[in-house]
């Protein structure tokens, strides 16, 4: 299942030789591809706007890029970067720790592989040493 596919965007340029779409970061304001950057999107939270991870990038609405680095962030967060992409004021205290979470989980995926995590059993039947 590879989900429906909506790309179909009124602004997508018409140019056929770009094979792979770049998306700017809104931290180092380099542009990449879309598979190097991560997707963000404002969602309203009463008054407010708060800026949230979309991980499998389904969510609607306008979308801001940003590399998976701490860096980017930094320099999005304090450039308001976010505020100016999605054109109104948005907090971004909650996204920076959130963002954060998901590159350690995303570093901790690749490290270390899952058929890993049950190699900490004891060795059975070794208990009755006999130190003599
Ligand atoms: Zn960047």
């Amino acid at each position: 299942m590879k989900g429906t596919d909506v790309a179909s965007r009124p602004e997508d340029p018409g140019h056929h030789r770009s094979t792979h779409p770049l998306r700017t970061c809104v931290g180092c304001r380099r542009r990449d591809r879309r598979s190097h950057v991560i997707r963000v999107v404002a969602r309203p939270v009463g008054e407010l706007s708060v800026a949230v991870i979309d991980e499998r990038r389904r969510l609607s609405g306008r979308g801001a890029w940003l590399h998976p680095d701490p860096a980017c962030l930094d320099l999005a967060v304090r450039r308001r970067a976010f505020n100016r992409a999605f054109r109104r004021p948005v907090d971004t205290a909650q996204f920076a720790v959130d963002f954060r979470a998901y590159l350690e989980r995303r570093h901790a995926r690749s490290d270390s592989p899952p058929s890993s995590l049950e190699a900490g059993h004891y060795p059975h039947g070794n208990s009755m040493s006999t130190q003599r």
